[in-house]
C-alpha cells in the first residue's frame, strides 16, 4: 500500500489542493503511460502506482487495425511515444480496479488484490467497444487479444472466407480495406446514409463511398442489422449475408462502470472534467484523461475522447495542473483524429457539427479538404483533409488562438490557395 505524503498546497478555482505525494495512475493505456511519463518529465519524484487490465506493457491501438493482418506483436508505447511505465515506482499491469472510495483522507482504489490509497487519482481506463449480447459469435477490436482472435479467424479460417463488418465508422472501415486487400471477401454494412456519417455528417462521410468499391469492399448503407448468428448477419429488411467472421464496429463506451456511485457519471458513461481534467462534481483529487473523459473546450465546446491525440496529449496538461501550474492557453488541445483506410490518409482536426456549413477545398474524387464553418458565420469549426497533407499542418497551425479562426470562405475553398493566406484577422 502507498503512503501518502501531501506536499505544498496548490490553489485551485477556489479550491485548495494538496501537492500530491503520492498518484496511483489507474489504466494502463495510452493516456495511463503518458500519464506516468509526463509526472516524471515534469519532475514528480513522489510515488506513482500503475494499474491496469491487460496484463500486457502498454501498447499502441491505432495499428491495431491498420496492420492487422501483418502484426505479430503489439507495437510498445515505449518505443512508439517514448511513455515507458517502468518510471512507475509500482507497475501492476494485471490488477484492474475495481472500485473507487473518496470518503475517507486520501482517495482508495480497491482492486482484486488489495486498496492503493494516493493523494491524487488519474483516471485512464480508456473505453471499450459495443456490441449487443444477443449477437452471438460477433467480434469487436479493442485490445491486442481481439486483434489476435480476429487475425487468426481471418488468415487462417476456410478458403474464400467472408467477412461481414458491420458500421462503416473509422475501425470498420480500416479493417475492411486491410481484409479485402489481403483477399478476404468484405462486406460493410452501415445503418446511416453514409460511411462515417457521425464524426462527418452524411454528405462529407460519403465522399469515401467510392473507396469501397474501388478496394472491392461491398458497402451497404441505410440498412441495420437485425441479428448476428454463427454464419450468418441477418438484416431488417430480412437479408441474410453468410458470413465466416462477423467483425461489430459500431462504436465503443467509456470504460466506467467500476466508477459507478463513487464518481458522477454522464449518460454516456463518460466523467466530464475542467480544464485541467479535474472531474466535475468532486472536490477529491481525482483527474480523469483519455477516452474516459469529456471537456469542454473554449475553443471547440464539448470535446469526448475517442482519439489518440488527445490521449497522448492531454496527460502532459492534467499533470501540470495537478502539480501545480496555471493554466495556459496551449492547454486547450484540438481534436485531431487521423484514419489510414481504402488507400486514403484522413485528418480531422476540430469538431464540426451538425448544423455547421461545409465548403469544399479541392475535388471530392480525389484530394480534397471539407473545411467547416459556424452557421453563416467566417467562424472554421473543423477541416477534414483527404490525402492533402499540406492542409493538414495548416490546419495543425490555424486552431491555435483562443476562439475558432476566421476564414474568408471563398479563398478557403480555392485549393490553390494556402489555408494560411485565407485567414482573416479577428
Ligand atoms: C483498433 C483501434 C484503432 C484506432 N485507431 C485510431 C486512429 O487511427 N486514430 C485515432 O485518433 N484514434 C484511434 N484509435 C483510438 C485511440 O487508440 C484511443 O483514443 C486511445 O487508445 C485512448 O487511450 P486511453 O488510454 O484513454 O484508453 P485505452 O487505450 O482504452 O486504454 C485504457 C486501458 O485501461 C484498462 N482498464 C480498463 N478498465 C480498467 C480497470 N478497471 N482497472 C485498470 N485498468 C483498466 C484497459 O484494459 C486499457 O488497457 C483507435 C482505437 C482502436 C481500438
Amino acid at each position: 500500500m502507498t503512503s501518502p505524503a501531501s506536499q505544498d498546497p496548490v490553489a485551485h478555482e477556489g479550491r485548495t489542493l494538496q501537492r500530491p505525494g503520492s498518484v496511483v495512475v489507474v489504466g494502463a493505456g495510452l493516456a495511463g503511460a503518458a500519464t506516468v511519463a509526463a509526472l516524471r518529465d515534469q519532475g514528480f519524484d513522489g510515488h506513482v502506482t500503475v494499474l491496469g487490465a491487460e496484463g500486457l506493457e502498454p501498447y499502441d491501438r491505432p495499428p491495431l487495425s491498420k496492420e492487422l493482418l501483418d502484426r505479430t506483436a503489439p507495437a510498445p508505447l515505449r518505443d512508439e511515444v517514448g511513455a515507458d511505465v517502468a518510471l512507475a515506482d509500482d507497475v501492476r499491469l494485471d490488477d484492474a480496479a475495481t472500485g473507487l472510495d473518496l470518503d475517507g483522507p486520501h482517495p482508495a482504489v480497491r482492486t482484486a488484490t488489495g486498496v492503493v490509497v494516493a493523494d491524487a487519482v488519474v483516471l485512464a481506463t480508456g473505453a471499450h467497444a459495443v456490441v449487443p449480447p444477443t449477437w452471438r459469435g460477433a467480434r469487436t477490436l479493442h485490445t491486442w487479444r481481439d486483434a489476435t482472435g480476429l487475425r487468426e479467424a481471418l488468415r487462417d479460417g476456410p478458403a474464400g472466407r467472408r467477412l461481414v463488418v458491420v458500421g462503416a465508422g473509422w475501425i470498420g472501415a480500416e479493417v475492411a480495406g486491410v481484409a479485402a486487400r489481403a483477399g478476404v471477401d468484405v462486406t460493410v454494412v452501415e445503418a446511416a446514409t453514409a460511411p462515417l456519417a457521425a464524426a462527418l455528417g452524411p454528405a462529407v462521410g460519403s465522399w469515401t463511398v467510392p473507396w469501397y468499391d474501388a478496394a472491392g469492399v461491398r458497402l451497404l448503407t441505410g440498412v441495420r442489422v437485425a441479428a448476428v448468428e454463427p454464419g450468418q448477419v441477418l438484416l431488417d429488411d430480412g437479408t441474410s449475408l453468410p458470413a465466416d467472421v462477423v467483425l461489430v464496429a459500431v462504436g465503443a463506451r467509456p470504460s466506467s462502470g467500476w466508477l459507478s456511485g463513487a464518481l458522477p457519471l454522464e449518460p454516456d458513461g463518460s466523467l466530464a472534467v475542467d480544464d485541467a481534467f479535474r472531474v466535475l462534481g468532486t472536490d477529491a483529487p481525482v483527474v480523469a484523461v483519455g477516452d474516459l473523459a469529456v471537456r469542454t473546450s473554449p475553443r471547440h465546446g464539448v470535446v469526448p475522447g475517442g482519439h489518440w491525440d488527445g490521449a497522448l496529449r492531454g496527460p502532459s496538461v492534467a499533470v501540470r495542473r495537478l502539480l501545480g501550474g496555471v493554466p495556459a492557453s496551449a492547454d486547450d488541445l484540438t481534436p485531431y483524429v487521423f484514419s489510414t483506410q481504402l488507400g486514403h490518409e484522413l485528418a480531422l482536426h476540430g469538431h464540426p457539427a451538425t448544423d455547421d456549413d461545409v465548403v469544399v477545398r479541392g475535388d471530392v474524387a480525389g484530394a480534397v479538404t471539407a473545411l467547416w464553418f459556424r452557421p453563416g458565420t467566417d467562424r472554421l469549426s473543423a477541416v477534414l483533409s483527404v490525402d492533402r497533407p499540406r492542409d493538414v499542418a495548416a490546419a495543425r497551425r490555424l486552431f491555435t488562438g483562443p476562439d475558432l479562426p476566421v476564414l474568408d470562405r471563398t479563398r478557403a475553398g480555392d485549393p490553390d490557395v494556402p489555408l494560411k493566406a485565407a485567414v482573416l484577422a479577428g
